[in-house]
């Protein structure tokens, strides 16, 4: 009999995982369940959409017709009860689906804070489709705007804004922008940028409460008693997996749903990948969580791989993010910083707890005007960078951190106080892939 699989997400995790199944058992009977209205589409894709770079037919990754040719039933609607020893989940209009092999992907969402008037009408964030076309329509008015948490969704919301020529204000608890990933020259220039682009910084500062009138934002009060009017409050304080169904069905779980190396959750059959899934870090021997796609996309073939009869581990491969801060492109590679970021009640998007997990290592760094790289460098090896600007070396650092080259020959010479590390770096590189044939 065709197995029965069932899948619940339609975002990048979900869909990995249905085209790798229909890869290893064409003859299955595959069942996509995803409450999202507008399917799947590239989340990180938003913040383009946002700014006017990308029109909105850009971030869907597939056509009808991707479906059609990978035979996956779509169904719209939401799963509200998971009973793993019974193998069936249960829809919102009662309905009962039966499976044999279950993916929950089901993602993550933005958290909001508990403070009066979170629930006003202009109070936004940044989670889906459905969000970054209310921002653009209450965009239109050119309301004022405060945007209030850290990280890279913060920084999107402050670009999208702006891009709409929207004026907004951006708050700060601490004294700099994402402390825990940045250090303190990566956070200024950061800063910087956006205050030359004429966003008022607001450090030290804290939401008391968000003012309305007739149910609608009109300013915001601060901590320290000051008070901002405006008519949109975009939050970014950061994300909590969805783990309603998990939870509900007894699965093991700590900030994410636990699973193991085949991404296997506690119940037989189940199994969970993308941002809900709190997966073992071979590193650093702990369970980590990723809100990347870049690691969602991985994670779903694996979790594919194994619904459909392999025992294939996933090897979590060092995070890896390319993004914009403040128009600057920056990519984050492997461990990078360490503390808590105020600004954050857990991970962001497009984050990963893995940059955080800073063991004993060396920094060497260089800076040339808003061309910034920054290196951990450990007994022999690099664990992390940030390249900012100048992209050049991203690919390289990428490859030799997630290669763990042995960095012996030139680690002294990086760690000079007046090493030219962008010299060194390329001159290991090209000895290195001669030495590697396809690194
Ligand atoms: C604005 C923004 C910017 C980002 N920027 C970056 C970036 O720069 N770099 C990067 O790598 N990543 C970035 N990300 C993160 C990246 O998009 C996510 O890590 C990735 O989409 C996770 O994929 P997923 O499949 O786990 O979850 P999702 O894509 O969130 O999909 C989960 C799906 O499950 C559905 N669902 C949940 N519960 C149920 C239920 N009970 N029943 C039915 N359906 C359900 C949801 O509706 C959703 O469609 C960004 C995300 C956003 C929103």
């Amino acid at each position: 009999m065709a197995q029965r699989y069932v899948i619940v997400g339609t975002g990048a995790a979900g869909i990995a995982a249905a085209e790798t199944i229909r890869g290893l058992d064409p003859g299955s009977d595959i069942l996509v369940v995803g409450e999202e209205p507008h399917g799947y589409y590239s989340r990180p894709g938003l913040a383009y959409y946002l700014t006017g770079e990308l029109p909105e037919r850009m971030v869907f990754p597939f056509a009808q017709q991707d479906f059609e040719r990978l035979r996956l039933r779509r169904l719209h609607a939401r799963v509200v009860a998971l009973r793993p020893q019974a193998h069936e989940v249960t829809l919102d209009d009662g309905r009962r689906l039966p499976y044999d092999r279950l993916l929950l992907a089901t993602g993550s969402l933005a958290a909001m804070p508990p403070l009066p008037g979170v629930d006003l009408e202009g109070v936004v964030k940044l989670d889906d489709l459905a969000d970054a076309r209310q921002i653009l329509s209450r965009c239109r008015r050119r309301p004022a705007a405060v945007v209030v948490g850290g990280g890279i969704t913060a920084l999107e919301l402050v670009e999208g804004l702006r891009a709409c020529r929207v004026h907004t204000h951006y708050f700060l608890r601490g004294e700099r922008y994402w402390g825990n990933v940045l250090d303190e020259t990566e956070s200024r220039i950061v800063e910087h940028r956006l205050q030359q682009e004429g966003i008022p910084l607001h450090y030290h500062t804290e939401l008391a409460e968000i003012v309305g009138s007739r149910g609608r934002v009109a300013g915001v009060l601060t901590q320290d008693g000051r008070r901002i009017d405006c008519e949109l409050v975009a939050i970014a304080i950061g994300v909590r997996p969805r783990m309603e169904l998990a939870g509900e069905a007894g699965l093991a779980a700590e900030r994410g749903i636990l699973v193991n190396e085949y991404l296997q959750t506690s119940a037989p059959d189940v199994f969970a990948a993308g941002d809900v899934a709190q997966v073992l870090d071979p590193l650093s021997g702990k369970a980590v969580l990723d809100t990347l796609w870049s690691t969602a996309v991985p994670q779903g073939r694996v979790a594919g791989q194994n619904m459909a009869g392999q025992a294939t581990p996933y090897r979590k491969s060092v995070p890896c993010n390319v993004t914009r801060l403040a128009g600057l492109t920056t990519t984050i590679i492997g461990t990078v910083g360490q503390g808590r970021d105020n600004d954050l009640i857990g991970i962001a998007r497009g984050d990963s707890e893995t940059w955080r997990q800073l063991p004993d290592a060396l920094v060497a760094q260089n800076a040339f005007d808003v061309n910034r790289l920054r290196v951990l460098v450990a007994e022999s090896r690099l664990l992390g960078a940030v390249v900012m600007g100048d992209q050049t070396l991203s690919l390289p650092l990428y490859r030799l951190i997630a290669h763990q080259a042995d960095i012996t020959p030139i680690r002294e010479r990086l760690l000079q106080p007046s090493a030219r590390l962008g010299d060194l770096i390329a001159g290991f590189w090209s000895d290195w892939t001669e030495h590697h044939a396809a690194p």
